[in-house]
C-alpha cells in the first residue's frame, strides 16, 4: 500500500498519477459507452482534465437494467441467506476502508472538496453506512397477523426489483452508500446513476463489490448526464424504483416520468434552505461555530447547510462578528489538495458563476455584505469564493427563499419567537433547521413548530447512519439512513394460508 501523502505537493502528485476509471460498470464488468463515445472531467481544483468518463446514453441504461433484471430475477442475491448477505456487505464494507486513500484521491478530483474532508469524512461515512446496513441483514423479521388459529396469515417484505439510484455531486459516495446500503440488504437489484460532475468514486465502488462477492448484475454503475442518462433510466419500463437525491427541480421531473412510464416508485431527497435560529439567551460561542461550520462546509454545497440564521435582534451583531471570526480563524481556505485546508473549490465553473450571480442579486436586493463575496484563488485556474455573509437580509429575498449552494450565509433578524417561527417555515423547503436557546421550553416548543425532517436543539449537522434522514415539504418525501429506509426497497405481501 502507498504510503499516505502529507503535503499538498505529494497529493497533487499522487492525484497527477491517478488514472480514474470512467467506464461504466455493467453486469460485473468496466466497459465503455456503446456508442463509444467519453466526455472530459474537469477537475475543479485548476481546471484540467481529471480524465475521461463513458457518455452513456438510453442504450447502456437499458444494458444496465437487463444485467440487474436478471440477477434479480435467477435470485443470485435475492435469495441468499441474510448471514450471506451480510457477510459480503461487510466485506464490500471493509474493502472500501482499505481503500480510503485511493477513493478519498477521486472524491476530491470528483468534487474539488478537501482531501482531509474526503479522507475523514466521506470515504469513512461511505462504508459505515454499508457496514449499519449488513449488520442489519439478519436482523429484520416479517410478520404474522394476528388471526384465528387456523388461519396462518404472513405478512412478509419482498424486494422490489430492481432500482434506478439517481444521486448528485456534493457527497457522491456518502448518498450513494445511503442508496446502496438498504437497497441491496433488502434484496434488490440496483442501476447507479454518479452525477456527471462527479463520477469516479463511485465507479471505484464496482470493482470492491464484485472483489466482496455482490454477484455480477446486482450493482450497476452508469455514469453520464442528467437527461442523457438519467432521463431513459426513469423512465425505464422495467425499472421498479427510482431513488433519487438532487435539486427540487429534477425531483418533480422524476414524478413526471414515474407517470409515463409504469408507475415507479419515486423517493424524493431534495433542496434546502435550513433556518438556524438563535435566541438572545444561545451561548453565542457556540452558535457561531456550528454555523459557520454548518454554512461552509464543503463550501456550503450541502443540501441541509444552515444557510439561513434566523437571529433575535438584540444579539445580531454580536453573532454575525463571531460567525466572521470562526471563519477567519478555523476554516482556511485553500487547494483541494492542500492537507491544511478546510475549504476549497466549487464543483465546477458553472456552480460557482450561479452562486457568483446569487451574491449580485442580494447585493441588488438591499443585502449587505458582512464576509467575503468574492471569487478567490484565480490564479490556480480553479473554481473559489470565499466564505460570504449577508447582514439585514429580509425574509422574501430571493437570498433567503432560493437555495443558492454555495459558501454564501443570509442573516434575518427578528423580534420574536412566533416571528422567528414564521420566517423558519417561510419557504417551499423543510429539509433542516435549529434552535440555539438554554431555555428548554422554548427548544421544545421551536423545534415542535419547525416543518423539517431534522432539527438539531443547541448542536448542527449531527449525524448517524442510525437516524433517518430526509425533508418535508419540497425538500422530499422517503428517508435515507436507518432501519426505516429498508422499507421503501420492499413491498408487503400477504399469504394467508387455511389448515384444516
Ligand atoms: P441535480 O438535480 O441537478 O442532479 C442530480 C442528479 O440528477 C444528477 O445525477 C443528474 O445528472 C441527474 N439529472 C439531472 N437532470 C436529470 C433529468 N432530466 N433526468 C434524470 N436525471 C437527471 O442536482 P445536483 O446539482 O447534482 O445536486 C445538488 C442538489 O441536490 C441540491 O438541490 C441539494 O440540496 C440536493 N441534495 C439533497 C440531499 C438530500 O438528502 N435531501 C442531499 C444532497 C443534495
Amino acid at each position: 500500500m502507498l504510503e499516505r501523502p502529507t503535503t499538498k505537493e505529494a497529493w497533487i502528485a499522487r492525484a497527477r498519477a491517478t488514472v480514474p476509471e470512467g467506464r461504466a460498470f455493467i453486469n460485473g464488468h468496466y466497459v465503455p459507452a456503446l456508442s463509444g463515445k467519453t466526455f472530459d472531467k474537469i477537475s475543479s481544483m485548476d481546471g484540467s482534465v481529471a480524465g475521461q468518463v463513458a457518455d452513456c446514453d438510453a442504450s447502456d441504461v437499458d444494458a444496465a437494467v437487463k444485467a440487474a433484471r436478471t440477477a434479480f430475477e435467477d435470485g443470485r442475491w435475492r435469495d441468499k441467506p441474510a448471514t450471506e448477505k451480510k457477510r459480503i456487505l461487510l466485506r464490500f464494507a471493509e474493502l472500501i476502508k482499505e481503500h480510503t486513500d485511493a477513493i478519498a484521491v477521486l472524491e476530491t478530483l470528483d468534487v474539488g472538496k478537501v482531501i482531509g474532508n474526503s479522507l475523514a469524512i466521506d470515504v469513512p461515512y461511505c462504508y459505515a453506512c454499508i457496514q449499519y446496513y449488513a449488520e442489519l441483514a439478519d436482523k429484520m423479521y416479517d410478520e404474522i397477523a394476528p388471526m384465528s388459529p387456523n388461519d396462518l396469515v404472513q405478512v412478509r417484505k419482498e424486494p422490489l426489483g430492481v432500482i434506478g439510484a439517481i444521486v448528485p455531486w456534493n457527497y457522491p459516495l456518502i448518498i450513494a452508500a445511503w442508496k446502496l446500503g438498504p437497497a441491496l440488504v433488502a434484496g434488490n437489484s440496483v442501476v447507479l446513476k454518479p452525477a456527471e460532475q462527479s463520477p469516479f468514486a463511485s465507479l471505484y465502488l464496482g470493482q470492491l463489490a464484485k472483489e466482496a462477492g455482490i454477484p455480477d448484475g446486482v450493482l450497476n454503475i452508469v455514469p453520464g448526464f442528467g437527461e442523457k442518462t438519467g432521463k431513459p433510466l426513469a423512465l425505464h419500463m422495467d425499472v421498479d424504483m427510482i431513488a433519487f437525491t438532487g435539486s427540487t427541480e429534477v425531483g418533480k421531473l422524476m414524478l413526471k416520468y414515474a407517470a409515463e412510464s409504469n408507475i415507479k416508485r419515486v423517493a424524493l431527497e431534495l433542496g434546502g434552505k435550513s433556518a438556524q435560529i438563535v435566541m438572545p439567551d444561545a451561548d453565542l460561542d457556540k452558535a457561531a461555530e456550528a454555523i459557520a461550520w454548518s454554512i461552509y462546509y464543503n463550501q456550503g454545497q450541502t443540501c441541509h447547510a444552515g444557510s439561513r440564521v434566523l437571529a433575535h435582534r438584540s444579539i445580531k451583531d454580536a453573532l454575525v462578528a463571531k460567525i466572521a471570526a470562526v471563519a477567519k480563524a478555523q476554516i482556511p481556505q485553500g487547494h483541494s489538495f492542500d492537507p491544511s485546508a478546510q475549504m476549497a473549490a466549487m464543483v465546477e465553473q458553472k456552480q460557482m458563476e450561479r452562486v457568483l450571480d446569487y451574491i449580485a442579486i442580494g447585493e441588488k436586493e438591499g443585502a449587505k455584505i458582512a464576509l467575503g463575496g468574492k471569487r478567490v484563488m484565480e490564479e490556480t485556474g480553479g473554481f473559489y469564493i470565499e466564505p460570504t455573509i449577508f447582514d439585514n437580509v429580509k425574509p422574501d429575498m430571493r437570498i433567503a427563499q432560493e437555495e443558492i449552494f454555495g459558501p454564501v450565509l443570509a442573516v434575518i433578524p427578528f423580534d420574536t419567537e412566533e416571528e422567528a417561527i414564521r420566517i423558519a417555515n417561510g419557504t417551499v423547503f423543510g429539509l433542516g433547521g435549529s434552535v440555539w436557546t438554554k431555555d428548554m421550553n422554548i427548544a421544545h416548543r421551536v423545534s415542535n413548530a419547525i416543518r423539517a425532517g431534522t432539527v438539531w436543539v443547541n448542536c448542527y449537522d449531527k449525524s448517524s447512519p442510525v437516524t433517518p434522514f430526509g425533508g418535508f415539504k419540497q425538500s422530499g418525501f422517503g428517508r435515507d439512513r436507518s432501519p426505516h429506509a429498508v422499507d421503501k426497497y420492499m413491498d408487503f405481501k400477504t399469504i394467508w394460508t387455511v389448515y384444516e
